[in-house]
């Protein structure tokens, strides 16, 4: 039988490869962590700058139904009390999200459910019979023209990088219209920021494991193809097999980052904004997430960018073409012997974050038959 130096190769120190490198290591597993990046984390983390914790791949709210998987990430760290309460900019003036009581009174000057309920079927009426073709005919269906047009029409053509009357209906599957004034973006019983940011979560997690960052699988394969019994890859899938059917598509982000010397810039942690010719989607304003009170504040823009190879994936295109392409590549993994592929880039989908914790967990226990 071969003598492997590890057990395991994890392939990504982001969260996925994190927790799988946990368990494994638990179960008295030894595992080699690599990164092409700089960093751990992948898209959890956070570099201090004036003390605040920014988040260099977009701003990131743990949040989840689980149970099991809020118990688990808190033996890792503290997490605090932050609530998501986007706003959204429009033309001079700003907006509750998600839409709320307090969105239609800002909208309308409606004060209690029944006149809002009014109003938005006032505002739905002429597109109640439609079959929606696209995303604007099923938006204005969902919700009307006020809303359709301010909240809705230009950060979704901005996001996507097309007209709404050119997008697929399937991407707004529902637009829930919440008649309380209650301004929580998610639904989630549980919900917060590690105290400190991520980066010491992600610390803990591995802080028995190997780690060597700058190592890019692609160009190390052969060395590292005979080092341990199992390689759990977390990186992009038609990559792992040099793009033999084509390429995936994503859609990709820049952020731009600035500190200011202004203790507090937007008085929120999250500001979207709605106009198409806003060029960015959101600015982010990082202290708000650990109600910091540092005297300077960094902030960052969010630009919306076509994908090319050289730029991070951040969102999957999950249109057929590409979800065809998806399936042929992953009938390739399963014949793939001694690896497992898993996380948001090998699989191929927009996962939250305690998706994928959930999932780590899951695929380690039933790798290591616990
Ligand atoms: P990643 O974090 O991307 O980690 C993969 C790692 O693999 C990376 O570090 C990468 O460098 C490495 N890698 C890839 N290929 C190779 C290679 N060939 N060799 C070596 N290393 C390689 N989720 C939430 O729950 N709440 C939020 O608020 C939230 N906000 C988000 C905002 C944005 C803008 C985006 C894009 C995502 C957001 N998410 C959020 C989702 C969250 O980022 C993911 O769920 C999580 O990061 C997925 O972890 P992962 O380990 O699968 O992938």
């Amino acid at each position: 039988m071969k003598n492997y130096k590890y057990d395991y190769l994890i392939v990504g120190a982001g969260l996925y490869g994190a927790v799988f490198a946990y368990v494994a290591t638990q179960s008295g597993k030894k595992c080699l962590v690599i990164d092409r990046r700089t960093h751990i984390g992948g898209n959890t983390y956070c570099e201090n700058i004036a003390g605040i914790n920014v988040h260099q791949y977009g701003p990131h709210i743990f949040h989840t139904k689980d149970a099991e998987v809020w118990n688990f990430v808190n033996r890792f760290a503290r997490f605090n009390r932050f609530t998501n309460e986007p706003l959204a900019y429009y033309q001079g003036r700003l907006y509750n999200l998600p839409f709320n009581m307090n969105t239609f009174s800002q909208l309308w000057g409606t004060i209690t459910p029944a006149e809002a309920k009014r109003k938005i079927e006032e505002q739905r009426k002429n597109y109640l019979q439609i079959q929606p073709h696209n995303l604007e005919e099923q938006a204005l269906k969902f919700v009307g023209l006020d809303i359709f047009e301010r909240l809705i029409k230009g950060y979704t053509e901005k996001q996507w990088g097309k007209p709404c009357s050119e997008l697929p209906s399937f991407i707004i599957k529902r637009l829930p219209l919440r008649f309380t004034y209650n301004n929580n973006y998610f639904d989630d019983p549980y919900q917060g920021i590690p105290e400190g940011g991520y980066n010491p979560l992600i610390y803990k997690l591995l802080k028995d494991c190997e780690i060597q960052l700058n190592v890019d699988y692609q160009s190390e394969r052969a060395a590292l193809s005979d080092i341990a019994r199992t390689t759990v890859y977390t990186g992009m899938l038609d990559e792992y097999f040099d793009y033999r059917f084509g390429q995936l598509e994503y859609r990709s982000l820049v952020f731009e980052h600035q500190l200011l010397d202004v203790e507090n810039y937007q008085g929120n942690a999250v500001i979207n904004y709605t106009e198409k010719n806003v060029p960015y989607t959101r600015i982010i304003e990082h202290k708000h997430f650990e109600f910091g009170t540092q005297p300077q504040t960094v902030i960052t823009r969010e630009y919306p960018k076509v994908w090319t190879k050289h730029d991070e994936a951040y969102y999957p295109i999950n249109d057929a073409v590409n979800n065809n392409l998806y399936l042929r590549y992953r009938q390739l993994a399963s014949q793939t012997k001694d690896f497992i592929f898993g996380g948001r880039l090998a699989e191929y989908t927009y996962y939250n974050m305690d998706q994928v914790v959930h999932a780590a967990i899951n695929k380690a226990k039933e790798h290591l038959s616990l």
